[in-house]
């Protein structure tokens, strides 16, 4: 069935009376677009997540607005706009620190010359602008598809959308294999936001994903990073790892620690890792700060670890293995995912550190308290104590020992009114 076949002729129209969504849960940059857009003479509706997500009592992570304004009337209109993307051309407009997302509403793209498919059925553009109810049922989900019309603060409805949200079901729109064939992002979609919302993905959709897996294999690995970030940051990532194993998607975005699994592996280490993520999902949802190196750190230990100790069994010679293996794991895994490197820098770090946490005597551990990333190696050594993997005494010492000592004490200190010293430049021999 093709989209436009399963256009839908039951468009139920919800008036401002009659559902939850208010200006007050709409943050004050959304209702200046929306209203701007508005007394401009254009359409405007709140879409997606924003309504989506106040539906189900949650506070939105951001606002999608939905539109008749093309991407260059947009830029005419609001003067902090920028257009971004190629294969999707969307408008952000930007207040302060918020960016409002407004994208002009798709039309049906079949023979449109501004659409490319790939040989595999993949939409490589599209950007053929068509009317709301076209826009309606060519996104992914019908949780998804609910929009709220600022001109009389009514709520459509295209795709039953609000029945699947009351049940808690996360349905496609359309033929699930033809949209993962289109997009096979919209399998990590589906694993994100029934892990966040926990709903449960309809079965035909949830069938197809076992089919569709391989395509991700086609996506481009600078968009992977961006998807497994949101995945792992979106507060469950630790029921987000379950289904991606369910789903044996880990092959197409870890191998290594796919292949890791399906060696015998050891439990401990599996604890490890649900360990760090559920750690992560507390840090997320606690507004604290995480960083996509921590997870890539916890997702290739198991893998590095084994490496390093096949280069060096001897537990005192770690650190070199651990460098070495580190850095082999990672450039076979950025061919994937483009992890920057800054990020696969600090994974990199973390795992170093590790072995340095058992020399406690003399200076070693001022001078690891000053090692880069030092929190984060050390929150990894703590819950590998949780698990089994290091004493637990180890992180006991070092939690204590920061009640006495902060980074930069073994540093020597600035006399007061000379200008601090100048940084000797290592010669390029050291390193
Ligand atoms: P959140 O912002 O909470 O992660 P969201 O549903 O708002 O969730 P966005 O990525 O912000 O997700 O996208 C906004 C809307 O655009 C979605 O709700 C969906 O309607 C549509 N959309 C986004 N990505 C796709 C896609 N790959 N295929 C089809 N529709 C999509
Ligand atoms: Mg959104």
């Amino acid at each position: 069935m093709s989209n436009r076949e399963n256009r839908s002729d039951k468009l139920a129209i919800i008036p401002r009376d009659q559902h939850k969504i208010s200006r007050k849960s709409i943050s004050e940059a959304a209702l200046k677009v929306l209203y701007r857009l508005d007394k401009s003479g254009y359409r405007a509706c709140l879409v997606g997540g924003g309504v989506r997500d106040i539906l189900l009592d949650k506070q939105p992570k951001d606002f999608d607005i939905a539109t008749d304004a093309t991407p260059e009337q947009l830029r005419e209109l609001f003067r902090n706009s920028r257009i971004i993307g190629r294969r999707f051309r969307l408008v952000h407009i930007r207040f302060g620190r918020e960016i409002i997302e407004v994208a002009t509403f798709r039309g049906h793209s079949e023979d449109s010359p501004k659409n490319e498919l790939s040989t595999e059925g993949r939409i490589l553009r599209d950007n053929t602008f068509g009317d709301i109810e076209d826009d309606a049922i060519r996104r992914d989900f019908t949780a998804n598809a609910l929009y709220y019309d600022i001109s009389d603060y009514s709520l459509l409805d295209y795709a039953n959308g609000l029945e699947d949200i009351e049940s808690r079901i996360l349905r496609m729109i359309g033929d699930a294999t033809t949209r993962y064939q289109e997009d096979p992002v919209r399998m990590l979609r589906a694993i994100r936001f029934a892990a966040k919302l926990d709903f449960e993905i309809e079965e035909s959709a949830s069938e197809a994903i076992f089919e569709c897996g391989s395509l991700l294999a086609n996506i481009p690995a600078a968009r992977l990073f961006d998807e497994l970030v949101k995945l792992f940051h979106s507060g469950n990532a630790s029921r987000v790892f379950e289904l991606l194993r369910h789903y044996k998607l880990l092959a197409y975005l870890v191998p290594a620690l796919e292949e890791w699994i399906n060696d015998d592996p050891d439990e401990s280490m599996l604890d490890f890792i649900d360990q760090a993520l559920v750690n992560t999902d507390i840090r997320v949802n606690s507004q604290q700060h995480v960083s996509p190196a921590f997870i890539f750190a916890v997702l290739l230990w198991p893998v590095v670890h084994q490496q390093a100790n096949k280069i060096q069994p001897d537990k005192t010679k770690a650190i070199p293995a651990l460098n070495e293996a580190g850095s082999d794991v990672i450039s076979r895994q950025v061919k994937h995912i483009a992890i920057p490197r800054r990020y696969s820098q600090m994974s990199r770090d973390i795992w170093s550190a590790q072995p340095r946490f058992f020399r406690t005597n003399g200076k070693y551990p001022l001078r690891l308290i000053n090692y880069p990333s030092f929190r984060a190696a050390y929150d990894f050594m703590c819950i590998q104590s949780l698990v089994g993997l290091v004493p637990k005494k180890t992180c006991e010492w070092w939690t204590e020992f920061q009640t006495r000592h902060q980074p930069t004490e073994s540093r020597p200190p600035h006399r007061s009114n000379k200008p601090p010293p100048r940084r000797r430049r290592r010669s390029r021999n050291a390193t």
